[in-house]
């Protein structure tokens, strides 16, 4: 059966990165029939925090994964926090001391550094060069009288380690390209180098899907793996496939700290969850090349991890948002009206509460529905009819009111007053009767009507705006205007 893990750190905020990485793995292990471990990798106190947990699980449950093992849930290789593993931990680390496949090391940072740097100048591979790998009793002696606190490092085999990756297939790695590496702090607290795999194996996780960055840790594990089976801790390494890189802005490496990647910004904006997702599977995957949209039922069925791009994978605001439009659009339209509600209420809307109209928000909605690329948008786009003025925005009233609109809105105004207020189309006649008497086309005439009753240049079609908002506010505000 199917094992694989989401297992993030809770430091900041979530990001998309981090999403995709959630989505590849839950779309494999509901693909599969498998299991889906949630577990939270806290072992940094310094830069783990309870708020940053919280987040996290809030915005899985946003972006609507369920997970069959981990917080709150529990399961049987609770508990899911390493924080409250690390007895496990203290135990494993011992017993890969106990075994010889680990060792104390006793450098200093400032002795590791200047080897580091002689072997740079000298040409030679500058990772740690096996100082401690094989320290006399007296060495020992010495160094605990010094006062030095030792570091627990895990000895690597002095061999090739060769795997087969999901996405990227074989990879191989020679012995001077992975050398021996820290596990354990001097001050006893262990490293993701060792809680992360001593975790899959103990969670029996069959297979590992995470980003590229954690490649070069796949040959340390798999070291690591082997000493766990030796010592009856782990049964089986699992597979390990490594999903492409997210490039942002100027081909550069979308980072944790560009505003463009943080989760809370797309769902401020009115993403839909599913809108995000179905844009987040477009990076380093895809349904067929002449599909874009899809939904997150429809992933889970095609969804094969020997399917996914190694190739780097671009994101794109513009997409991510063209692809949440045709979510949008695809709701059923009394979901889109629950589901504008935030946008509409405190603190968000600049209306007064009782000024707004359940009525009027009915009969626009679907109207905003066709037209909306993010749920954010409706604020703007529906404020006229909740405002007692409307928005008086300089720049789109001095583009929309030219020479001559006077004449044109005074005209526009007895067409529209004698018109059917039961029909936008009769509206539209009135407009497009208003500018022919001035020699206008439709788009030009119906420009200073629409600044004068939305305060906006763009907006919603006007003629229903116009009749969901009323004939007497609406030429009140063309007499406003006028005035
Ligand atoms: N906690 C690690 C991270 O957030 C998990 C890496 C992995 O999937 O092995 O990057």
């Amino acid at each position: 059966p199917v094992r694989v893990r989401f297992c993030p750190s809770p430091t900041g905020n979530p990001h998309v990165g981090l999403v995709r990485t959630a989505l590849f793995n839950w779309a494999f292990a509901r693909h599969h029939q498998g299991t889906l471990v949630f577990r939270i990798e806290d072992t940094d106190a310094a830069r783990d925090s309870e708020e940053s947990y919280e987040q996290l699980l809030d915005s899985m449950r946003w972006l609507g994964f369920d997970w069959d093992e981990g917080p709150e849930i529990g399961g049987p290789h609770a508990p899911y926090r390493q924080s409250q593993r690390m007895d496990i931990y203290k135990e494993v680390a011992q017993k890969l001391l106990d075994a010889g496949h680990a060792y104390r090391c006793y450098c200093t940072t400032t002795e590791l550094e200047e080897r580091r740097e002689a072997a740079r100048a000298a040409g030679r591979p500058s990772g740690y060069d096996g100082h401690c790998r094989e320290l006399s009793a007296e060495q020992v002696a010495q160094y605990e009288a010094e006062g030095r606190e030792p570091i627990v490092r895990f000895r690597m085999p002095d061999e090739t380690i060769t795997f087969t990756d999901l996405v990227r297939g074989e990879i191989t790695y020679t012995p001077e390209n992975v050398p021996d590496y820290g596990i354990v702090r001097a001050n006893g607290a262990p490293l993701y180098t060792l809680v992360n795999p001593v975790d899959d194996a103990l969670m029996e996780i069959t297979h590992v899907l995470r980003g590229e960055d954690l490649l070069s840790s796949t040959p340390r594990q798999i070291a690591l793996y082997r000493a766990l089976i030796e010592l009856g801790v782990a049964k089986e390494i699992p597979a390990f496939g490594h999903l492409p890189y997210v490039m942002g802005e100027g081909n550069k490496k979308l980072s944790k700290r560009d505003p463009q990647s943080s989760l809370n910004l797309y769902r401020e904006r009115g993403f839909l969850p599913e809108g995000l997702l179905n844009y987040l599977s477009l990076l380093g995957w895809s349904l067929s090349a002449d599909r874009d949209v899809f939904t997150v039922e429809e992933m889970v069925a095609a969804f094969d991890v020997a399917d996914v791009n190694p190739n780097p994978a671009r994101f794109d605001l513009k997409k991510a948002e063209a692809i949440n439009a045709d979510h949008i659009r695809m709701l059923d339209v009394k979901d889109f009206t629950e589901r504008c509600r935030p946008w509409l209420q405190q603190p968000v809307a600049p209306w007064a509460p009782e000024d707004f109209d359940e009525t009027k928000w009915q009969a626009i909605a679907p109207h905003a529905q066709s037209r909306l690329k993010v749920l954010a948008e409706i604020t703007d786009n529906v404020d006229f009819l909740f405002l007692p003025e409307p928005v008086s925005d300089e720049a789109s009233w001095a583009k929309a009111m030219k020479e001559g609109s006077d004449a044109l809105l005074r005209t526009a105004r007895e067409k529209l007053d004698a018109a059917d207020w039961n029909s936008p189309e009769s509206l539209k006649e009135a407009v497009l009767a208003a500018g022919e008497a001035h020699g206008l086309k439709l788009g030009k005439a119906q420009a200073p009507v629409r600044v004068a009753v939305t305060g906006r240049t763009v907006g919603l079609p006007l003629f229903e705006s116009l009749q969901i908002l009323g004939k007497e506010e609406s030429l009140a505000r063309v007499d406003a205007a006028l005035a």
